[in-house]
């Protein structure tokens, strides 16, 4: 892997970031069709930085390899070299990588995120007119998804029905603790800690805070749950209480103190079941903007709200932590596409808008979305698109990026 010349690194200082003129961002080009989404992704971002700053600032782009191109060249899935680029240059981006499947590999995009401890994952979900949806009112969906991701069900602490570790526990549970279990049960554990929880909803009301949004809403399964989603949801206003006492009003106190009124430049904190959040989102998806919730609850709504913007296609991703952040399409490699020129590279493009947002070059993020919302606006779409939107114009990858390109430039 070569350093790019003429780069800086951005550093992390008093709690921010330091982004020099022509900072250096590692990228992980991916496997299956990232090499066509990149390319693509790649051309529109350095277009549109040129754009906006005439020279003044541009990116250092610098290669680190994952996945398959990684293993042909240096025979690991996931170089230490990549890692610790990741690591020094604090912000990257991502194509999709392919898990390899068997031989007891751990699936590379959750073992980046385990080594860089990126706690949060950020999905914003925000509808682009022209793309063919199954709600009625789409453009009513803004919001943005907080995902604890370090935690929950998913930290890999189960063992199967049968094996020796299920069956300590189970007998440990019901003899020591009176637990009631049924003979061979499989055994997962669901840990959810303050500092865990804290963190992640820290950093969502921030986010609100500093994007002018309007609430933050908590969203758990706390009803069943208690010590682990109902917890969750108890530490989020309490952080709110002690830390942030001038910005953030609970619901609770709004209608008890406020008579609903949210006083200027607050924002409020409420919390909402998971079940009952899945049919608010789709019936009053207008009362939701950031959700900051638990890693399974997490999950589920990612996706569920990509569809009711189109599909994951389009949705844009970043796992972050408080001095890392990666940028990454939130679908896979689609194999049978790779090379093919063919796919929509709105994924990774809206992730890299991310990406110039979260090192403060907002002229150079608001071009991109722009132009991406008057190409797709203008029906010149890719193949997933144009097989839903009457009088496209189908494009291949390589083309919707030249004509994000040429929408830029006027
Ligand atoms: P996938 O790669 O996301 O593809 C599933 C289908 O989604 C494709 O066949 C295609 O549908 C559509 N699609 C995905 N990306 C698209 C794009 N950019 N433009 C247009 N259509 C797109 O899911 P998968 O087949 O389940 O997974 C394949 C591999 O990706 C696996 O190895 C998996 O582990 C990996 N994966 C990686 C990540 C990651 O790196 N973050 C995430 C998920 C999966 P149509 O054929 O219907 O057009």
């Amino acid at each position: 892997m070569r350093q790019p010349s003429g780069g800086n690194r951005i550093t992390y200082q008093d709690g921010g970031l330091m982004v020099p003129d022509r900072p250096i961002i590692p990228f992980i080009e991916g496997d299956g069709i990232g090499p066509d989404i990149w390319q693509a992704t790649r051309r529109v971002v350095d277009a549109a930085v040129a754009a906006a700053y005439q020279g003044m600032r541009s990116l250092a782009w610098f290669e680190v390899l994952a996945g398959e191109k990684a293993f042909r060249e240096t025979g690991q899935w996931l170089p230490d070299a990549t890692l610790e680029a990741l690591r020094e240059y604090r912000v990257g981006i991502k194509g999709p990588l392919t898990t390899p499947v068997g031989g007891g590999i751990r699936s590379l995009n959750v073992t980046i995120r385990q080594e860089l401890d990126l706690y949060a994952c950020v999905r914003p979900v925000r509808y682009i007119a022209g793309v063919p949806s199954p709600m009625r009112a789409p453009e009513k969906v803004d919001m943005v998804i907080f995902r604890e991701n370090t935690e929950d069900v998913y930290s890999g602490i189960e063992w199967p029905a049968g094996s020796p570790e299920a069956g300590k526990l189970t007998a440990f549970l019901r003899e020591t603790l009176g637990a009631r279990i049924g003979e061979q049960a499989g055994i997962g554990i669901k840990p959810i800690t303050r500092f865990g929880s804290e963190r992640l909803i820290r950093r969502a009301i921030r986010y609100a805070l500093e994007h002018g949004r309007k609430s933050v809403t908590l969203m758990h399964k706390g009803n069943i749950m208690k010590y682990t989603e109902g917890a969750f949801r108890d530490y989020g206003y309490e952080l709110a209480a002690r830390e942030f006492p001038a910005q953030v009003v609970s619901e609770e106190r709004l209608y008890r103190d406020l008579n609903g009124q949210v006083p200027e430049g607050r924002i409020v904190l409420k919390d909402r079941i998971a079940d009952i959040t899945f049919q608010q989102v789709l019936l009053r998806p207008s009362e939701f903007d950031v959700i900051a919730t638990t890693n399974l609850n997490g999950d589920y709504l990612s996706d569920a709200l990509a569809a009711q913007v189109g599909g994951i296609g389009m949705a844009p991703g970043s796992n972050i932590s408080d001095e890392v952040a990666v940028f990454e399409a939130t679908h896979g490699t689609a194999p049978k596409y790779a090379g093919l020129d063919m796919v929509n590279p709105s994924s990774l493009i809206l992730s890299a808008v991310m990406l110039l947002e979260h090192i403060g070059w907002r002229e150079a993020a608001a071009r991109v979305d722009q132009s991406l919302r008057d190409t797709i606006a203008a029906r010149v779409v890719t193949y997933d698109l144009a097989r839903q939107t009457a009088g496209a114009t189908l494009v291949k990858t390589s083309e919707f990026a030249s004509a994000m390109i040429e929408r830029m430039a006027h």
